[in-house]
């Protein structure tokens, strides 16, 4: 199974600096990328394009929507759908990402919704979990990480390709804030995480990638990477310079 190390653009980069930016890191990181470790983009949609012709034709490189509606096309102002991000080199989609679920508004039941609609669309998902600093210190975690994980996935057919269902635990208190989890909560997140993922696929679960998301930084990421059950990473802040994410996917 291949790292997954993954950079979320979020609504940041006109279409030169995003593609600046993705050619700096091809040039910093593609020759040297190990074969065991895959790298993936989420840009914003204007700029999903550009980057996907720079990563044309390179080996492990991949460009993702950031979200997407849960049709084909229609009277949906505003929104997007899988098919089209894939008519622009897209093959990844992200779901259930803190900022949509908190910000943005969006429920288990609507994520849940987008992560089986995507995967029947030909995208693969990154799906993310994470609990908020409250849940945490009531307790909380593994309620919160099961009640998404069980309602967020409840759609997802069983006979899935594993290679096709990432999910990202991203504690929410972790993330854009510096502070990163420690590697005893990483690592029981992720263990837990597993065994409901086991819970619902079966065996197969164990060749679902786990990412970990929430102050990546060059210098804990090599760390944080190392741990059991950490199948790759998602990193938002210290991906968006060319410099210090090649240094994170080459950790
Ligand atoms: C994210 O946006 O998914 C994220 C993990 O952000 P940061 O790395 O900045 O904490």
């Amino acid at each position: 199974m291949k790292k997954l190390m993954a950079a979320n653009w979020k609504m940041f980069k006109t279409w030169d600096e995003a593609r600046a930016t993705a050619q700096e890191l091809v040039d910093l990181a593609a020759a040297k990328l190990p074969g065991d470790r895959e790298v993936l983009v989420f840009p914003q949609f204007t700029a999903l394009k550009g980057v996907a012709d720079v990563f044309q034709g390179i080996d492990g490189f991949s460009v993702g929507g950031q979200d997407y509606y849960i049709k084909e096309e229609g009277a949906y102002t505003g929104e997007i759908s899988p098919k089209m991000l894939e008519s622009v080199g897209a093959v990844y989609g992200l779901t259930g990402h803190s900022e949509r679920r908190h910000v943005l508004g969006e429920d288990d039941e609507y994520i849940g919704a987008k992560t089986s609609y995507g995967l029947e669309s030909g995208l693969k998902v990154v799906f993310c979990i994470g609990e908020k600093i409250e849940d945490r210190k009531a307790g909380r975690v593994e309620e919160v990480l099961e009640h998404q994980i069980r309602v967020g996935l409840k759609n997802v057919p069983i006979n899935i390709d594993p290679e096709n269902l990432s999910i990202a635990y991203e504690p929410v208190w972790a993330i854009g804030t510096g502070e990163v989890a420690g590697p005893e909560e990483i690592l029981e997140a992720h263990a837990f995480t597993r065994k409901i993922l086991i819970s619902i696929f079966g065996e197969k679960a164990n060749e679902m990638r786990v990412l970990y998301g929430g102050s990546v930084k060059p210098a804990n990421c090599a760390e944080i990477i190392a741990l059991d059950n950490v199948d790759g990473v998602l990193v938002g802040g210290a991906s968006l310079e060319g410099e210090s994410f090649s240094q994170i996917v080459l950790a």
